[in-house]
């Protein structure tokens, strides 16, 4: 049985079995809970080592890291970023940070990712290419990050992102918020933009209580996102010195602490994640209409957030089953309202979105959380 004896079961709750009170209390102890301690630096290094990319430098959340990668990407005011609608709306809210404007792609049922080959088809339409920049001829305005998003920790197809991202002159920035532990053909998801942005909110797949990091393999970014995300002080053994204008993006010792305890069990919640979802794969096999989302081809998912997909026949049976699932304590959720339909981005360029509006419609979250594998 998948039910816990707790009386709520929740979407995804935070576990901690490890080391976070020891660190955590070391840092009350030595006092250093803020802008210095060793903690910071150990998780960075420890991230480093778990994704394979070259560098991450830790924020204080991943909302913080996107902005940050997306300006670092070139991003300038009124340049356009292609990001999927069907996404949180950190996504969106971060482009808006540089006054740029998002212009929203369509996904594909499989991955519940970007349609690469529909992306194509679109671009090679609306766009024209001048001095290897890409600029839309609709709007005018270049166009000038795609940022994919992996959902629920499923990859993107990147192979045929990339492919895309080469032909139109784009900078890829990932939105890896969601997929610590997931992998694109043997790379950790973040691995192949230019620039990534990973989460740690609570409700993630590991967490600092609110918590981000960017990725990046290339050096010279690396110090450069460090640089801007410490308020752009120049070292210096007393004065303040800054050279731009800089942000106060960094994580505190106290959540890295947090933050390394977790990292220490990130192996063993994957493998009970993988667990749960072989167990609702299973499950779900032979129910009619539905189907559950498993990891795509060549990937390895995190199974962050196991969600289902109602066939279109059911999909008026969608507000039935969210209020009898929540209503006997087992908290269920929609997908996400698609990003074109609220108000503040509602007159954002967009494409085609039929298929993001279907998943849109017939998509549900359920039950994630690892303590659940211990039931099963
Ligand atoms: C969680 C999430 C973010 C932002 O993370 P915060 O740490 O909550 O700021 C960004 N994008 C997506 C897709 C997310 O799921």
């Amino acid at each position: 049985m998948l039910l816990p004896t707790e009386d709520l079961v929740l979407l995804h709750s935070p576990t901690f079995n490890g080391n976070e009170w020891n660190y955590v209390k070391e840092c009350i102890d030595t006092g250093w809970v803020s802008s210095a301690g060793k903690y910071v630096d150990l998780f960075e290094k420890k991230l480093e080592e778990y994704t394979g990319v070259k560098r991450a430098i830790a924020t204080c959340n991943g909302t913080a890291a996107l902005h940050i990668c997306l300006i670092m990407a070139g991003v300038n005011r009124n340049d356009e970023v292609l990001i999927p609608a069907l996404s949180f709306v950190a996504s969106a809210n971060a482009v808006k940070y540089c006054d740029a404007i998002p212009h929203f792609i369509d996904s594909e049922e499989a991955t519940l990712g970007l349609d690469l080959e529909k992306l194509d088809v679109y671009l090679n339409d609306i766009t024209e290419i001048i001095n290897e920049e890409c600029f839309n001829k609709q709007t005018r305005r270049r166009i000038k990050v795609v940022m994919p998003m992996h959902t629920f920790g499923h990859p993107v197809r990147m192979d045929e992102l990339l492919k895309v991202a080469k032909k139109y002159h784009l900078v890829v920035v990932e939105d890896a918020a969601e997929s610590i532990g997931s992998y694109y053909k043997g790379t950790h998801t973040g691995g192949l933009g230019l620039l990534s942005a990973l989460s740690f909110n609570g409700n993630k797949t590991i967490t600092t209580g609110g918590g981000g990091a960017i990725l990046t393999n290339d050096e010279s970014l690396a110090d450069l996102a460090k640089h801007i995300t410490t308020t752009a002080k120049l070292p210096h053994k007393w004065e303040y010195n800054h050279d731009r204008v800089g942000y106060n993006y960094r994580m505190p010792n106290i959540n890295a602490a947090l933050g390394c305890a977790q990292l220490e069990q990130l192996p063993e919640f994957l493998e009970k994640k993988r667990v749960l979802a072989n167990r609702y794969a299973e499950a779900f096999s032979n129910v009619d209409g539905v189907r559950f989302i498993s990891e795509p081809i060549n990937c390895k998912s995190n199974y962050w957030l196991n969600a289902i997909l109602l066939d279109e026949r059911y999909v008026s049976e969608l507000e039935k089953i969210l209020s009898m699932t929540n209503g006997s304590k087992i908290m269920t959720r929609p997908a996400w309202t698609l990003l074109n339909r609220l108000t503040m981005y509602s007159s954002c360029p967009a494409m085609d979105l039929s298929i993001a509006s279907k998943i849109g419609s017939g998509l549900i979250n359920i039950p994630s959380s690892i303590t659940l594998a211990k039931n099963i």
